[in-house]
């Protein structure tokens, strides 16, 4: 039970937490002035001491080498004392076993600090044994220039240690870079300390400076994190220390560990702007889903066409181009770096209506690599009588020619792009290759869209089991659609900002009855109002990540609602906001 911290925010792995004590703390913080030490166990036989609601008191603790044999750490293994004043364990990432307290301090983070992989296992192992609700605290490692990355990686506290000791070596830290006092000119900073002549600057100052330098970097984290905008950062901050450019490469590696950490949905855009940011979990994820959940319901040809920087696409004017070329007789998928491909029916699902990519012209390798292999298994999986590519040369031809020569796609290509494609000619050629093909209705496109959303949203045929078999009416205009039955029921709603469904409690019903995967919310004997908190949660599916629609079940109460934290950290956590709660039904 965390009595003294709570999870308030999250950005994938990275939390806005707050350490409730006498004056509370927003984590990732510093927290060299809230910890108090009880000291080690190597050197005296120590009393778990009277602590207060005013500090963090570190437990005695008795820390071993990393690379202990199991049989050593258990004969020193310290017994958790029962307290009731926060409290921090100081545990092995190679063992760390939960002890009751509000917060875990990881022994060994010297010796992993620095190191990519080994901070990456080191990091996951701790969280995976650790309860969620709980703090993660790094000591005597954080610079101005790393402790974004700590952050990124799930790390809650850290303390001054470190940029202390490096001052007092006249080593001058700021969050890009670590230099010697002496080979500097300037001061590259406006805090206090740095205000003065630079031939008055001394050790003394620069210790001063490098604590306000690693304050201010977790400032700018911290905001990052409610923006949920800290990866973007990342992807530009990490350069400046190659060891920090592979830790969060090796956290991209770990996929699962992240994806279950990031939300299914925000408001944030996605910037776009390295090679990274093609294996960044949003994009993965809406790539995974595109080419294993979605299906193609329309009969006609696929029209491929380039993207637009104007979001959603069918707003710019190149696409309203396109449209007045096709005319419903065709089925338009967007090709686009990061994203990969993009069908009409998700063009305002997150995220793609959300980033913003650097417009050059120039496709790099990994880019063309990435979108082929999309486009390819995209293929694979839906069946189209034709292909129309209307696509420029370099970079999108080229793509597209890749795919052609994949001999498991057995389909005839078309290019009707010759120059630019919005030049009348490039216009008339789509327009002549989609003569005599029939057009859809507005009745078609609608269903379709519901259909495909719930797919991507729910997974796998869940369009066709939660409404096939049903006369549904949409209501309201594109993209505020209404899904409803026959006798007038509504079911759902789309959400144009996010492009995904949420639920009434008809469409709740309906889902539990149905084929479809659910996401479902186990609670104890109560009504909840507004929100369910996670103390109240019995148990959730394993696949719920932040934003997920969840259906809630008790014995008192069914409601439909939104994960605000995902499946496995509801089950495990003792505070904080589980789901919010849209509607809610007595039983
Ligand atoms: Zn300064």
């Amino acid at each position: 039970m965390t009595e003294y911290f709570e999870v308030l925010d999250r950005d994938g792995a990275a939390r806005i937490g707050e350490l409730r004590l006498t004056e509370s703390v927003t984590t990732p913080a510093r927290l060299d002035d809230v910890l108090v030490d009880s000291g080690s166990l190597w050197n005296a036989d120590r009393e778990v001491p009277d602590g207060d609601d005013e500090s963090l008191t570190i437990l005695p603790h008795r820390s071993l080498p990393a690379g202990t044999r199991e049989e050593v750490q258990d004969a020193f293994s310290t017994d958790h004392a029962d307290t009731e004043f926060p409290t921090a364990a100081v545990v092995a990432s190679d063992d760390p076993t939960p002890q009751g307290a509000d917060a875990y301090i990881l022994s060994d983070a010297s010796g992993f600090v620095g190191h990519g992989e080994g901070f990456k296992d080191a990091i996951i192992s701790a969280k995976e044994a650790l309860p969620a609700d709980t703090a993660l605290v790094l000591s005597g490692v954080a610079t101005p220039r790393n402790v974004a990355l700590l952050a990124y990686a799930g790390v809650d506290g850290v303390d001054a240690k470190l940029a202390k000791v490096k001052g007092s070596q006249a080593k001058y830290l700021t969050s890009d870079d670590e230099a010697f006092l002496a080979d500097l000119d300037e001061l590259p900073c406006s805090c206090p300390a740095c205000q003065q002549p630079r031939d008055a600057f001394d050790r003394e100052d620069c210790i001063e400076h490098n604590v306000a330098a690693l304050d201010a970097e977790l400032r700018r984290v911290r905001e990052r994190i409610r923006a949920g905008r800290l990866r973007d950062y990342i992807e530009g901050q990490a350069r400046h220390d190659n060891w920090l450019t592979a830790a969060f490469r090796e956290f991209d590696d770990q996929y699962s560990y992240l994806e279950t950490r990031t939300p299914v949905m925000r408001t944030s855009e996605i910037s776009a702007a390295t090679s990274d940011t093609l294996r960044r979990v949003e994009i993965q994820r809406f790539a995974e889903r595109v080419t294993s959940r979605y299906r193609n319901r329309f009969d006609n040809p696929l029209v491929l066409v380039p993207c637009s920087a104007r979001k959603p696409y069918s707003d710019s004017q190149s696409h309203g181009q396109f449209h007045d070329a096709i005319g419903y007789r065709g089925h338009t998928v967007s090709m686009t770096s990061p994203i990969g491909v993009v069908p009409p029916e998700l063009e305002l699902t997150y995220p793609a209506q959300h980033y913003d990519s650097v417009v050059t012209g120039r496709w790099s390798e990994d880019e063309k690599e990435f979108v082929a292999s999309v486009l390819r298994q995209y293929l694979r999986r839906n069946d189209y009588p034709r292909v129309v590519a209307h696509v420029p040369d370099h970079g999108y031809r080229d793509i597209v020619e890749r795919v052609e020569a994949d001999p498991e796609i057995d389909l005839d290509f078309e290019y009707t792009v010759k120059g630019h494609p919005t030049d009348t000619d490039s216009l008339a050629n789509l327009a002549g290759a989609l003569e005599g093909e029939l057009k859809f209705s507005k009745r078609e496109r609608q269903h379709n869209t519901i259909k495909a959303i719930a797919d991507y949203q729910f997974g796998d045929a869940a369009g066709d089991a939660l409404f096939g078999d049903i006369e549904i009416q949409t209501t309201g205009r594109y993209p505020k659609l209404q899904i409803r039955t026959d006798d007038g029921d509504q079911l759902a709603t789309m959400v144009p900002q996010y492009g995904l469904l949420a639920m009434t409690l008809a469409g709740g019903d309906r889902w539990l009855a149905s084929d479809a995967p659910t996401k479902t919310v186990d609670i104890e004997g109560f009504v909840p109002h507004g929100s369910v908190l996670a103390p109240g949660v019995v148990d959730a599916s394993d696949d719920i990540r932040p934003g997920d629609e969840v259906v809630i079940e008790g014995s008192a109460a069914f409601a439909v609602g939104r994960a605000e934290m995902s499946g496995p950290e509801m089950v495990d956590s003792t505070r904080g906001v589980a789901s919010t709660v849209r509607h809610v039904r007595e039983r």
